[in-house]
């Protein structure tokens, strides 16, 4: 599904490089975690692999079912059926939820929707989210609490059926019911397309108690510096991160 091969990066127009050597290949139905302290690139690595402008990739590959990610533009990426929960969406004043995915998804699939189909789609994945139906017709993420924010994030997921899914901090601003709500959705997504591969980006191992990890990877200073399983989650939600790191300082020094 995703291979990034030795990928570095850096903030355009500038000298900050944040990912140095990354490698990560995440198999079809596999679901992989990325966790690791503050400001260790975590989101970088997910709007890289989205292809934001603000990042320069300086070596590496990222491939994405054969195809060479960097090559393409975001809408492209989008189109191959990969999609980005962000960990703060982006507020777009004037346009509608039922607008923006009717042409979302209008573009994904190179077809016009039946609005019919399509409005009864949306009702009922906003009432399995327990999102009131007044937000067909809100302006994206306007004025949305942080729970409606990630819940909406998980409704586009559930309209665009996407391939791979990147979850950026889903769990950040949601309280716990919100949370089980969301990953229930996920999971029920998931049950109906086993095929589809997930990246969830965290801090902390609560989210994988309700969707289950094939493998746990440790992110220090811009590379994987440790891989595992869910008991590395439990080990760094026991004794921190602070114990990887003296494994890095170790081991992985250059
Ligand atoms: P994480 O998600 O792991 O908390 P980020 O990927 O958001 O971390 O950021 C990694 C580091 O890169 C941080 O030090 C952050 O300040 C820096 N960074 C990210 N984007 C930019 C940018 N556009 N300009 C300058 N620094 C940036
Ligand atoms: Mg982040």
């Amino acid at each position: 599904m995703l291979e990034i091969k030795n990928l570095s990066c850096k903030v355009k127009d500038t000298d900050k490089k944040i990912l140095s050597n990354l490698s990560l290949k995440i198999n079809d139905g596999e679901t992989h975690v990325i966790m690791g302290p503050n400001g260790t690139g975590k989101s970088t690595l997910s709007k890289i692999i989205m292809g934001h402008y603000n990042y320069e990739v300086i070596s590496g590959d990222i491939i994405f079912n054969n195809t060479n990610l960097l090559e393409l533009d975001t809408s492209a990426r989008a189109r191959l059926g990969i999609f980005l929960a962000m960990q703060d969406p982006t507020v777009i004043s004037g346009v509608s939820n039922s607008e923006f995915l009717k042409e979302a998804i209008q573009e994904i699939k190179g077809e016009k929707v039946n609005l019919y189909s399509f409005i009864k789609e949306m009702e009922s994945n906003m009432k399995n989210l327990n999102l009131s139906n007044d937000m067909l017709h809100r302006s994206i993420n306007e004025g949305y609490s942080g729970g409606e924010k990630k819940k909406n994030e998980v409704l586009q997921l559930k309209m665009l059926k996407p391939k791979l899914i990147i979850l950026d901090e889903l769990d950040s601003g949601l309280d716990v019911d919100s949370l089980k709500v969301c990953c229930s959705n996920i999971n029920n997504y998931l049950k109906e397309n086993k095929n589809t591969s997930v990246l969830i980006i965290t801090h902390y191992p609560r989210i994988l108690e309700y969707i289950k990890p094939d493998y746990v990877h440790i992110l220090s200073n811009g590379k994987i510096i440790k891989t595992g399983d869910f008991s590395l989650a439990k080990e760094i939600e026991n004794s921190g991160y602070s114990s990887i790191n003296e494994i890095r300082k170790n081991d992985y020094c250059e």
